[in-house]
This record gives C-alpha cells, sequence and structure tokens, in this order.
C-alpha cells in the first residue's frame, strides 16, 4: 500500500498544472483501489462552492460543470463537518443530492474523504461502486492518507493555477499567497530567485527568440555538470563498493544519451527555452520509470530528478552584484541566508519572500535590520516559476501578490507613499525624549549586527544599542575572525555611540545560525549546542571574542558584555571567570581598559526561576523574547507550520515576564527588552506597563515606538495591562491593543499606510 501511495504522490508532483495533477490523482487511485469512480472536488474560493473538477468514471461533461454548496450533497456534507462518510447506499442518505450530468444514478457505495490542508477545506475525494458496499476500514485508511498526502500537491497547485487557472497560468493574479509578516512595509518589485533548489516540476515554459544560442546555453550546462560529477567520482571512489560507483556512471551515461540531451534540443528547437524544454523531456522518463513495478527501477526516477536539479542550477543565470539585480529586487527563494541578503546592493532590495521561516527567524531580524519588507513562511510558494515576475510584498499582513493587476499595484504605491510620509514625519521625534505623557522615561535602544545599520541606528536617535548581536560579522566570512579583525569591526560600533553604552552580546551561533564553516549537525538544534554552550566548550573562541571587545572599548569604556541562551547558574559564573582572565590579562599587557558591566540574557525558561540567584551575579538582564516566546510555548521560531501558535503576547509570555521585573526589582538590577516585542507597536505597550526599564529594538521601529510611548500614558497602559490580563487568548489581547493604538490614531503602525 505504502508502494501505491508513494508512486502517486511521485506522480503527481510530476504534474504542470492543477489539471493535469487531479488527473493524475483519479486515474491513479480508480485503478490502485479497483473502484469504479474516483472523482475530487475543489472549493472555489470566489463563489464558497464545491467544482467537480476531475472524475475517472463520471461522465466526462460534468467536469468543470457540477458545483453544489455546503449545504447540498454528500460531498458538501464532507466538506462541511470535515469529516469523512462512508455508505453503502448513498441514495439513501437524507443529504443525497442527483447530479443527472454526472451518470451517478448508477453508484451505490460512496466514500468521501476531506481534503485538508492548514485546517482549511480544500476539497472532498471521492469514491463510488455500482455495488451496495461498504469500503473497508483498510481501504478507507488509506484514501484519508492519501487525501492527506495530496492536499500539500494541491494547496501548492492552486496557488500557481488557481481553480480559475486550469490553463496551468504562472501564477494566480488576484488571490495573494499568504505567509508570516517578517518585516513592515510595502515592497514593490521584480523577482529575483537566487539558488532556486531547482526543482523541475516548478518551471514554467517560456519562449526563446536566439534558438541557437538557447541550445549552446544548454549545452554549456551539460558539460559543466558532466565535470561535476567526475569531480564527485573522483571524491567518492575510494570509499565506495564499485556497485555504488556505478550509480555516477549511470549519471555520465544519462548526461551523453540522445534521449536525454537530443530529445532537449530538439524541443529548444521547438521554441522552449532550455529549462522548459528539460523539464519535459526528464518528466517523459520519469514518469516512464515511475510506472515499473520493479523498486530498483522506480528508484532510478529519483536520480533522473537529481540530475535534473543539477542541470536547472547549472541553467541559472549568474547575477552579478552590479548589474543583475534590477532597480526593485524582490529576492525570492526556498530560505534567504544571510550571505544573499547581503550580495544585493541595498538600495536595489525592495523585499524579501521566502518559503521557510517565520516572524522572529533571523531572516526576518535581518530584513528588519536593513528596513526592507519581508514576508516569510509562503509555503505554497512556488519559487521555481516567479524569477523575473512582478510582485507585490505586503509586510504587515503577510501577503505576496504575484504578477498583481495595475490597480493593485497602484493601491500599493499609495500606501507605500503613506508610508514614507509617515517615516518623514516621524523624523521630527528623532531628538524628542521617549517619554509617556505621564513623564515615564523609558530609554530607547537599537539592535544592530551589520555595519550597515549603525547610521540608521543614529539617525534614528537610539540612546545606545541594547544588542549587538555579534554573529552577523561571523556569519559572512569563511572562518572564524581573529581578534584583530574583531577589534576593528566592534570598534567602529563602540566609537559610532560613545558615550552611550553599547551592548555587546557574546557569539551565539547555533540553532538557526549556522557558521558556514563551522556545521553542526543536530536533530534538535535549537535545543542543542547553542550560544554559550558552544562558547564555554570552546573558550579559544570565546576568550579571543572578549579581548577584541574589551580592546576595542579602550578609551570609550561604552561597553556591556551580554551572556546569550543561560539556562543554569554555573554557565554565568564560568563565563564571568574567562572575562575576568580575558581582562587581567590585558591589562598586564598594558591596554588601558576597565571591567565592563556584564548583563545575562533571559530567553530559556529554566532561569526565570533563579531571577534572584542570577541577580547577586549579574549588572542587568536583558529578555530575549524570541526565544523566550519560542521556548515557553514550546513552538520553532522558525517553522510556518505553527506560526499561528507563537505569539509574544500569549499570557504566559506576559506572566512570565512581570515576574523577572519583579524578582529583580529588589536587586536594582534593570531589565530590558531586546527581543521583537519590545519594536511591536502593541506589545511595547504591555511592556511599558509591566515596569521594563528600557527597550531595544531595529533601528526603522525606534521611531515608532518613541510615537507609541509618546502617546500613552503609564497609566493608561497599566489599564490595558489589567484588561489583557483578563484575556485568555493572545488574538484577544492582540485586538484590544490595536483598538487602543487605532483610537489614538496610530493605526498606521499596525497596517500599510499611514491612516
Ligand atoms: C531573542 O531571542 O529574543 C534575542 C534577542 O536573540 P536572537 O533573536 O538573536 O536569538
Ligand atoms: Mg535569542
Amino acid at each position: 500500500m505504502l508502494d501505491i501511495l508513494r508512486s502517486i504522490t511521485q506522480e503527481v508532483s510530476t504534474a504542470r498544472n492543477l489539471e493535469q495533477a487531479l488527473t493524475i490523482i483519479v486515474e491513479r487511485v480508480k485503478a490502485a483501489l479497483t473502484v469504479d469512480v474516483c472523482s475530487v472536488y475543489l472549493v472555489d474560493h470566489d463563489s464558497g462552492e464545491l467544482v467537480l473538477m476531475a472524475s475517472d468514471g463520471l461522465l466526462p461533461e460534468s467536469v468543470g460543470y457540477v458545483r453544489l454548496s455546503l449545504e447540498e450533497g454528500l460531498v458538501g456534507l464532507v466538506a462541511q463537518r470535515a469529516e469523512l462518510i462512508n455508505l453503502d447506499n448513498a441514495p439513501e442518505h437524507p443529504r443525497y443530492r442527483y447530479f443527472p450530468e454526472t451518470g451517478e444514478e448508477w453508484y451505490h457505495a460512496f466514500l468521501g474523504v476531506p481534503i485538508i490542508h492548514h485546517r482549511k477545506v480544500l476539497g472532498v475525494l471521492v469514491l463510488q461502486q455500482h455495488a451496495e458496499y461498504r469500503y473497508e476500514e483498510d481501504l478507507v485508511t488509506l484514501l484519508v492518507t492519501i487525501a492527506a498526502q495530496l492536499a500539500g500537491a494541491i494547496a501548492h497547485a492552486e496557488a500557481s493555477g488557481g481553480i480559475n487557472g486550469l490553463n496551468g497560468n504562472a501564477a494566480n493574479e488576484r488571490l495573494p499567497l499568504v505567509g508570516k509578516p517578517g518585516s513592515p512595509g510595502v515592497g514593490i518589485g521584480r523577482a529575483v530567485v537566487l539558488d532556486v533548489e531547482a526543482d523541475i516540476d516548478d518551471i514554467a515554459d517560456r519562449p526563446v527568440e536566439d534558438v541557437v544560442a538557447e541550445q549552446e546555453r544548454f549545452l554549456d550546462a551539460v558539460r559543466l555538470v558532466r565535470e561535476q560529477v567526475r569531480n564527485m567520482v573522483e571524491n567518492v571512489s575510494a570509499n565506495l563498493s564499485p556497485a555504488d560507483a556505478a550509480l555516477f556512471d549511470a549519471y555520465l551515461l544519462m548526461l551523453d544519451s540522445d534521449s536525454l540531451i537530443g530529445a532537449t534540443q530538439e524541443r529548444i528547437q521547438g521554441g522552449n527555452w532550455a529549462p522548459g524544454a528539460l523539464r519535459d523531456t526528464l518528466q517523459e522518463h520519469i514518469r516512464v520509470f515511475n510506472e515499473m513495478d520493479d523498486p530498483y527501477l522506480r528508484e532510478r526516477a529519483d536520480d533522473l530528478r537529481d540530475l535534473g536539479r543539477r542541470m536547472l542550477v547549472a541553467l541559472q543565470p549568474k547575477k552579478s552584484t552590479t548589474t543583475g539585480y534590477p532597480k526593485q529586487t524582490i529576492l525570492v527563494g526556498e530560505e534567504i541566508t544571510a550571505s544573499m541578503l547581503a550580495e544585493v546592493p541595498a538600495k536595489r532590495l525592495a523585499g524579501v519572500v521566502a518559503v521557510r521561516g517565520s516572524s522572529t527567524s533571523h531572516t526576518a531580524i535581518l530584513a528588519r535590520a536593513l528596513g526592507v519588507p519581508a514576508v516569510l513562511g509562503v509555503d505554497d510558494l512556488p519559487v521555481g516559476r516567479v524569477d523575473g515576475l512582478s510582485m507585490v510584498v505586503d509586510g504587515y499582513s503577510g501577503r505576496v501578490f504575484v504578477n498583481p493587476p495595475a490597480e493593485l499595484k497602484r493601491e500599493f504605491r499609495r500606501l507605500q507613499r503613506e508610508e514614507n510620509e509617515l517615516s518623514a514625519d516621524l523624523q521630527g521625534l528623532k531628538n524628542e525624549e521617549a517619554v509617556t505623557t505621564d513623564g515615564v522615561r523609558i530609554p530607547l535602544l537599537a539592535n544592530t549586527g551589520l555595519l550597515s545599520d549603525i547610521r540608521p541606528s543614529l539617525s534614528s536617535g537610539a540612546e545606545g544599542v541594547g544588542l549587538y548581536r555579534t554573529e552577523f560579522p561571523f556569519m559572512v566570512r569563511d572562518r572564524f575572525p581573529g581578534e584583530e579583525e574583531q577589534r576593528q569591526v566592534y570598534r567602529q560600533v563602540l566609537e559610532a555611540f560613545a558615550p552611550n553604552p553599547v551592548t555587546m552580546r557574546t557569539l551565539d551561533v547555533g540553532g538557526d545560525k549556522a557558521l558556514p564553516y563551522f556545521p553542526i549537525e543536530e536533530d534538535n538544534p535549537f535545543l542543542g549546542w547553542r550560544g554559550i554552550r558552544i562558547t564555554l566548550d570552546h573558550p579559544e573562541i570565546f576568550l579571543v571574542q572578549i579581548r577584541a571587545m574589551l580592546k576595542a572599548s579602550e578609551g570609550l569604556d561604552n561597553l556591556q558584555l551580554l551572556l546569550p541562551m543561560i539556562s543554569t547558574l554555573s554557565e554565568v559564573d564560568e563565563a564571568i571567570i574567562l572575562i575576568r582572565r580575558a581582562h587581567e590579562e590585558l591589562v598586564e599587557e598594558g591596554v588601558d581598559v576597565r571591567l565592563p558591566r556584564i548583563g545575562a540574557m533571559v530567553e530559556v525558561p529554566s532561569i526565570i526561576y533563579q531571577i534572584d540567584a542570577l541577580c547577586h551575579r549579574v549588572d542587568f538582564l536583558s529578555i530575549g523574547s524570541n526565544d523566550l516566546t519560542q521556548y515557553l510555548l514550546a513552538v520553532d521560531r522558525n517553522n510556518a507550520r505553527v506560526a499561528d501558535l507563537y505569539d509574544s503576547l500569549h499570557p504566559s509570555v506576559l506572566h512570565a515576564v512581570r515576574s523577572v521585573v519583579l524578582a529583580a526589582r529588589p536587586h536594582k538590577v534593570p531589565v530590558s527588552v531586546c527581543g521583537e516585542m519590545a519594536g511591536d507597536p502593541a506589545a511595547a505597550l504591555i511592556l511599558l506597563a509591566l515596569g521594563v526599564n528600557s527597550l531595544s529594538m531595529s533601528a526603522h521601529s525606534l521611531l515608532r515606538i518613541k510615537w507609541v510611548l509618546r502617546s500613552f500614558s503609564r497609566r493608561r497602559a497599566k489599564r490595558l495591562l489589567a484588561q489583557a490580563q483578563a484575556m485568555e487568548d493572545p488574538r484577544a489581547i492582540r485586538e484590544l491593543l490595536h483598538k487602543a493604538l487605532e483610537k489614538k490614531g496610530l493605526g498606521g503602525l499596525i497596517r500599510a499606510g499611514k491612516h
């Protein structure tokens, strides 16, 4: 049974569009389960009706024609209840409705299973039988499994073709793709797909003008891949058995074969561009392999896919940093890393869209630091099909429009203009204090990590740096930076902000922050070797960093040190011993520096219960709400599937922040918040009410939060907090706060536009 499932899913993934995908599903399921009818109904998002989209067994003319509301028929009932229905004699059921155009009068047995993706019913998969017969448990569970597996593929096909796009349009023009808001703002531009994890099935057709040049380009790619395979053989042959090494011979044979290369050349001759021509050739072969009964031969389809991916990567034009990016580049990819962002000239970067990631993933943080709108976790994004297409990115609501119609673009341009006006208006607050209407002053500091965000931080009127993420300079290199290299980077930041304090966090890699030259393979990276755990295990790395920071602060004395990922007090003790040692060494070497103030991040729940003891050891606390939320709620901050559960306004997070503030108060140890919560206008109100001493956020949020603080009194914030504390649901809390912001005329901070 698993075999059947696997081969159907694989075949569906080779479909060019929704129509083909559904045809494969109904034909293959009907044949594999030996039933009389298999049909798929999908919900038309415009009308809310179910439409018969494909059937093997019902009369062909009924496909695309039969429509029913959720209140109608058995299929409607399955969708309405999101529950399967298994009947031996369907016509007897009170909800049975007869559609003459289908020829359904012949059928009695009925099994309908909902197709559900992300809690949403996309449609219904139906089996029917002439006989009166009850489908057995095995078959029912198999159909449920098939529906669950296919839901993702159908959602993906819908996103790129749409229920109205049976002809396989590159993308649906009206329905936005939905992801998670990664960085606020509106971006309008052209998609540039970097380093696609190219999937042959995602390639769209494109006409070519110069056929000969395209054929030559294809042959170049073949040559390149041949070279790569030869190198692979050389690298691995010593460790492989001759039988395993033969796999690569098979690759080389394929790369020489006329059926692959010649056939693709012919297709290019026919006017399609090389990736599209290659896709057709590969899919033809893959289908043949997939239909083979011998499992060994079936696996050869995977080899072909692998080869295809390599050839597609080789066919991708290399983008050059100076000429390859359009003026308004929307960077698109499965995953957008720090180095990819760094590759695009800042002036040309208009937006970021990725399949992976979520609101507090580090890609989002980086995008915010750069002031670039971002939408992440768009899991239905057909990455391979959007290169070069026009796009609108709404970083507030997490929506992405591909090929938007002119009027929609015009509307977003207007919102963008309003945004710019708002930012310009806010500049007027730059030199004003962050003080509430009843006189409570809350210092606002900047989160930085890139040298390029020093200027925006200064021009936003930041009163220092509350979090300098030192991992970014480590990430964009190909080895650990040395002491002098680090000193120079740190010096620039310390000098730029002196005499204001700069809080430098010691290296916090691991989790989702990987160093290309220091790979860590773990099953649970966020619960693994991360932050202080790594640096205490590698004192040589820690000491070099501390020395570089201390040296950089010579003559300025505005450095503060911050220790990340503290889960146990002994980590603080050990880190302090190393810091003191580095300080003593430097003093002996004649460097004139004071021992800086040392703080701990509160981002692992265990430490919340040891704040008393922690306060005896450190000078300040900084709440890392990104990780605190992730660990407290057990929700991976990067995982789009559970992103709806991730909310820093969850009552438990608010409760945790409150207990930290209360426990630190008798020790007079100040508490700041440096996670994304601090830059969220709604959350900032709550943090003000909770008595947090300072807030640190990306430069682009700073004036916005200043505006919030200057518009409210702490008394009013406390009243809102009291209301929030009586609520159980984070969404209700957010709604309450958003309403309060709207009422004060601050709606422009929580959605696109100014008003
Ligand atoms: C946090 O976890 O809130 C934090 C500020 O650190 P980072 O986002 O770098 O993990
Ligand atoms: Mg953290």
